[in-house]
């Protein structure tokens, strides 16, 4: 599946873009160096067309307490809470993880997951320099 990045609209094939890679007009000044590979432009708004990707998804064990919130630099991440404090935990409520080497027991909490990349960038320097400080 195919996806316009201004207007959401979906395509299923590139032959449905009004011009697909590597003809895509102005291409040099459209793209960032590490950036991801078009498909094309949008039929009903001229932007670039990319190819969907699944999501990132992650799972965060948590023993007791609370997940206040949970950040991402980008979209695409989705997060669940598993939970493995049991104590006073209904029993209604608890789920089985199943992997190759653990099963894990707990409660499930969805959580919406927030695009923040300025904070993320801020988090991720300032436990840079403790890290450097405690390497010193
Ligand atoms: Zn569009």
């Amino acid at each position: 599946m195919l996806r316009c990045d201004n207007c959401g609209k979906q395509y299923e094939r590139e032959d449905q873009l009004t011009v697909g890679w590597p003809d895509i007009p102005g291409l040099a000044e459209r793209l960032d160096v590490g950036g991801i590979v078009p498909a094309g432009e949008c039929v009903d708004c001229g932007a670039l067309v990319y190819e969907e990707r699944a999501p990132i998804r992650l799972l965060v064990l948590l023993d007791g307490g609370l997940v206040r919130g949970v950040l991402a630099a980008q979209q695409g991440v989705e997060v669940v809470v598993l939970d493995q404090d049991l104590d006073g935990a209904d029993e209604t409520d608890m789920v089985v993880v199943e992997g190759e080497v653990d099963t894990l027991r707990g409660t499930l909490q969805a959580h919406e997951v927030t695009v923040a990349p300025t904070l993320i960038d801020s988090a991720y320097r300032a436990i840079e320099q403790v890290s450097a400080v405690l390497t010193s």
